[in-house]
């Protein structure tokens, strides 16, 4: 990676684009110190009104700008963070999204818009003036402004770090501030691995010392002085009592090193290399023919379920090793799983890097550093990991590319996916998107010739694809009278896995135990205070949630409206499932996997892996049971309810339900016995069921296709969502309807469809009203959205209230 040529003379100002909602980028002089070191795409720390902001430099000149500027105050990257490349695609992001160029850049460097933040304090030059002048004077460390000075004279220290050494730290900070002497930077904290978990962190011995230790420093730094090399710290803590405080504390007087363990895992079964069979050395033959071309190439692989596309990917990986050319592999949020990590960590060893939205900063940090430095050339990541500065990127692979995690829900709003082929076109690089259900979008592209399509049409070793039953429940009711959560079908089908030792997995992508609460007197539905959607009975936790903004309440036994205590629950969620299930089969072993029982990787892995493990019989659980995961002994696949997400109002509904069900499915039979799956719906007639039912990708892609042109969604034409949101209902209302008088009559080739309440009217407290526009033309989509931007900055406009999405994946 080349830093941008410096100008012959060292250059006086840099044009820096700031994560505010406002286009332009801000001029500010640079002091001597920084004026060789600033170049293009380094982030530095900038005064900006009343606060400091890290923002990236576009440029460096010495034309002055009209009227005063202020000094930047420090740099942050001795490298650029941001490439040229990178930088382009930043742009390119931000057009092509509507989003603030800054903003944009912001989400693409490793410490993002979600970091934590932590005050530091710097001297300035006046401040380290007085400072001399002050410890020259002063005979006794008294005055806590002086010895702040002395502290700060060394290095810039944290507001936490000073308030524990100096009582009134704070007060006198402030006053420091006031008269020019230091300045607050909000950065990012824990840079530092020392945040960590002992069991991702590494020590090293680094030196001796003749300060007085305590004991257990003391011994931990002997054991580490007769034991050169790395030690995992939670390993040590078994040799040494107090290892992890005592290490931390000792890396802070900078005795030890501590570094951080590259995520591995134990019990990922170590996939040993295949001999690819013929489908699959087809696929993999175009890949690395595109790769020798070292030109921009795009790919479908259309695989069904158990067709053996990891592999293909593997040896796609190992092509370009062998080119010398690095790889990024990008995957479903979800799917970035300890064991997914360790497979690759197997094949590639320390080549890999980890990406993971999951991971704390320091981790990320880390190994965004590896890759950048070239040390790391294979990359798995999730979706901002399309930005890892990967050297000589020759193939980025995007796996189950119809994934909808791979959709970021906040500014800017960018597909992970599109951005990749973008990233691939520039960098004349290959590109891979592998899915058995691809998006519409996608396999239209490769209808249209813009990709070549891969197919692999069978599974591995020519195993069957599993047999689906479809249960009418309707039928099923009108025979036993009763609405059960498990037909008659089901349970023998459960009970038949039960006495074979085999496994089984229920879906049911609703979680909570009940979906609402209704009054039977009045007709009552408990709603959220802040939403305007019903609250889900948690049964566990005893509470009324809202899965919008997590607002919750008691579980009332009375109707707050009516005070009859004729209340009822309706809508069986997954935790019901999991109740149900106990009462049904009180000798299986149940384990439940949605996003109440995950609080993060771990839970979610090692409820996986007891599951593969054989400890539990069945696994009930939302969506993040249908991904992916390849567990030879489940034999069974039930879909209790295949109608959840059938009936919303969004376009894509049928598409979601069509994957849903078929990648469920496709979990069943991976092993050497053959699976089944029955699928409970009260809509047997429907396509999108009809067809996961067959495993007919093809059937439902020419069926759905039919459906988008005639309603002119994408992929015909190009969609963008406008919603206009206000805490105030009256206001989100007449500025709605501002833009839709703005946007009358319709601008040439666009359709417009609103304003309207959106189909969840109130999110958050804030009223949304949404305005669809509908176009065959791209360039014109963009430019009325341009249009309503600058309409909305004309009037002044507070930048949330607007939310462009461009491309939405849903409309909810
Ligand atoms: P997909 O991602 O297409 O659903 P996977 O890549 O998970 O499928 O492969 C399914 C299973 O088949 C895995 O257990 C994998 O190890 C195995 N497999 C893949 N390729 C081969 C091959 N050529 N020969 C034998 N087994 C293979
Ligand atoms: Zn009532
Ligand atoms: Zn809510």
């Amino acid at each position: 990676m080349s830093a941008a040529p410096l100008p012959s003379e060292s250059p006086l100002y840099c044009d820096v684009s700031l994560p505010v909602p406002l286009e332009q980028a801000f001029t500010y002089r640079l002091p001597e110190t920084l004026r060789h070191r600033v170049s293009v795409g380094c982030r530095v720390l900038v005064p900006f009104g009343s606060r400091q902001l890290t923002g990236v430099v576009l440029a460096t000149h010495n034309q002055p700008p009209p009227g005063s500027t202020r000094d930047a105050l420090r740099l942050l990257d001795e490298e650029p963070a941001l490439d040229e490349a990178l930088l382009k695609l930043g742009r390119w992001i931000a057009n092509y999204y509507c989003a603030p160029l800054g903003e944009t850049l912001r989400a693409m460097t490793p410490l993002a818009a979600d970091v934590r933040r932590g005050r530091m304090y710097t001297l300035t030059t006046s401040g380290r003036d007085a400072a001399r002048q002050l410890l020259l004077g002063a005979s006794s460390g008294e005055d806590p402004a002086v010895e702040i000075l002395r502290l700060l004279e060394a290095r810039a220290l944290s507001l936490s770090y000073l308030s524990k050494k100096i009582k009134g730290a704070a007060s006198v900070l402030r006053s420091l501030d006031k008269k020019g002497f230091v300045v607050a930077e909000d950065v990012a904290a824990a840079r530092d691995p020392l945040r960590a978990s002992a069991a991702r962190l590494r020590v090293e011995f680094r030196t001796r010392t003749e300060e007085k230790l305590p004991k257990v420093e003391r011994e931990l730094l002997a054991y580490l002085e007769l034991h050169p090399g790395q030690h995992n710290v939670a390993v040590l803590e078994e040799a040494v009592a107090k290892a992890s405080t005592a290490a931390r504390s000792l890396a802070r007087r900078e005795l030890v090193l501590l570094s951080l363990e590259a995520v591995t895992s134990s019990f990922a079964p170590a996939r040993a290399p295949h001999f690819l069979n013929p489908h699959q050395q087809e696929a993999f033959q175009a890949i690395q023919e595109g790769l020798t071309a070292r030109q921009f190439r795009p790919f479908l692989l259309e695989g069904v379920t158990g067709s053996g596309k990891t592999e293909i990917y593997l040896n796609a990986i190992d092509a370009a090793l062998a080119m010398e050319r690095g790889a990024l592999l990008l995957v479903p949020e979800i799917g970035l799983t300890p064991a997914v990590a360790g497979q690759f960590h197997h094949r590639f060893g320390d080549k890999v890097a980890i990406l993971h939205s999951a991971f704390q900063d320091a981790e990320r940090a880390q190994e965004w550093r590896r890759i950048r430095s070239g040390e790391a050339l294979v990359v798995v990541a999730t979706r901002s990991g399309v930005f890892a500065p990967v050297r000589n990127l020759g193939l980025i692979i995007v796996d189950e590319e119809h994934d909808q995690s791979y959709k970021q829900q906040d500014t800017p709003r960018y597909h992970g996916r599109d951005v990749a082929v973008v990233r691939a076109r520039d960098a004349g690089a290959v590109i891979v998107m592998g899915s058995a259900t691809p998006s519409l979008e996608t396999r239209f592209n490769a209808e249209r010739g813009k990709y070549t399509r891969l197919e692999l049409p069978e599974r591995i070793e020519k195993r069957p694809m599993p047999r689906v039953q479809l249960i009418d429940t309707r039928q099923e009711f009108l025979e036993t009278r009763k609405s059960s959560t498990f037909s008659r079908a089901l349970v023998e089908a459960v009970t038949e896995r039960l006495e074979n030792g085999e496994q089984s997995m229920l879906l049911l992508n609703r979680r909570g135990f009940s979906s609402f609460m209704t009054c039977r007197a009045c007709g009552e539905r408990l709603e959220c205070a802040n939403c305007s959607v019903t609250l889900t009975y948690h049964r566990r936790d005893r509470r009324m949630l809202c899965h919008y903004c997590n607002y919750a309440e008691a579980v009332p036994d009375r109707c707050p409206k009516c005070a009859s205590d004729h209340i009822q629950f309706l809508g069986v969620g997954s935790e019901r499932v999991e109740q149900e299930l106990h009462i049904a089969f009180p000798r299986a072993r149940v384990a439940r996997l949605d996003r109440d029982t995950v609080n993060g990787k771990h839970d979610y892995e090692t409820i996986l892996t007891g599951f593969r493990e054989r400890h539990f019989d069945i696994l009930v659980g939302t969506q993040m049971i249908a991904k992916g995961h390849d567990i030879p002994n489940v034999t069974l696949v039930g879909i209790v309810n295949a109608d959840v997400g059938l009936g919303l109002p969004d376009f894509r509904a049928a598409e979601r339900t069509f994957q849903l069900l078929t990648q469920a499915a496709g979990r069943a039979g991976r092993g050497e016995t053959p699976g089944i799956v029955l699928i409970q719906t009260g809509f047997p007639d429907h396509y999108a069921v009809q067809c996961a039912a067959a495993q007919d990708y093809g059937r439902f892609y020419a069926k759905e296709i039919e459906f988008r042109k005639l309603m002119h969604y994408p992929p015909f034409g190009a969609l963008a969502s406008v919603v206009v949101r206000s805490s105030n209902e009256e206001e989100g209302i007449t500025r709605s309807a501002t833009l839709g008088r703005l946007l009358s009559p319709a601008p040439e080739g666009v359709k417009v469809m609103g304003p309207a309440p959106a189909a969840v009217a109130r999110v958050k407290t804030e009223y949304r009203f949404q305005i669809l526009l509908k176009t065959s033309s791209r360039v014109r989509l963009n430019e009325v959205l341009g249009e309503i931007r600058r309409f909305a900055a004309a009037e002044k406009w507070s930048p949330t209230m607007l939310a462009i999405d461009v491309d939405p994946v849903t409309l909810l």
